[in-house]
């Protein structure tokens, strides 16, 4: 193994790194507050100057391949496309896919699941359940990051309903409508927070 060389005093003093560093912050605040400036009068507008999204009171789209919170799919007449074959709970690294199966009434379908239900504190938002997925029941397609608002922990479990009405908001309000509705979820428990608080 070859040993390291002591610093020597000169790098011991950090000096050149602490300029060094100085000089990029100032040439970047510089750079910025020049474009932006130039920007508001028409000018170098192909020239992307650095911004902060103010989130969450503006939001930035998210990538089509974005991995989000899960849904479960519909079939045309509405009801779910999972046939309860446990794969996805097989799969799933952190055992977190709680599935009980039932019989169907139409004699076509051999099973269905009356209880879906995704533990998303255990998630790790791997996607694996959607890759072993035989059918295309569980996407996570929504746009939607996790939830990050709960006293307990039955608040973090996403159950069927709240897995078949992604698909649901997403199929007749749009892209945009999930994640809208979550921030407006926020909002609403922040201002009750207040109110309880004063
Ligand atoms: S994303 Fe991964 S951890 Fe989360 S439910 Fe699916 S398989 Fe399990
Ligand atoms: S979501 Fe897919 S893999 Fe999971 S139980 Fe339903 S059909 Fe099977």
């Amino acid at each position: 193994m070859k040993r390291r060389e002591p610093l020597t005093l000169w790098e011991q003093l950090y000096l050149p790194q602490v300029v060094g560093g100085l000089m990029v912050i100032i040439y970047k605040f510089w750079r910025n507050l020049t474009l932006h400036g130039l920007h508001v009068f028409g000018i170098a507008k192909n020239t992307r100057a650095a911004i902060t999204v103010q989130y969450p009171d503006e939001q930035k789209l998210y990538p089509d391949n974005y991995r989000g919170s899960h849904r479960l799919t519909l079939k045309e007449d509405g009801s779910v496309r999972c046939t309860s074959c446990f794969l996805c709970a097989t799969a799933c690294p952190a055992h977190c896919i709680f599935i009980e199966a039932g019989e169907h009434p139409d004699p076509h379908v051999e099973k269905f699941p009356l209880r879906y239900e995704i533990d998303t504190l255990r998630c790790i938002y791997c996607g694996m359940c959607v890759e072993a997925c035989p059918c295309d029941a569980i996407r996570m397609d929504t746009y939607v990051h996790p939830k990050i608002w709960g006293y307990k922990r039955a608040d973090f479990i996403e159950t069927k309903a709240v897995l078949i009405n992604r698909s649901k908001v997403l199929a007749e309000r749009g892209r945009g409508a999930l994640l809208h509705d979550l921030l407006e979820e926020y909002k609403r428990l922040d201002n009750e927070e207040v109110r309880v608080a004063r």
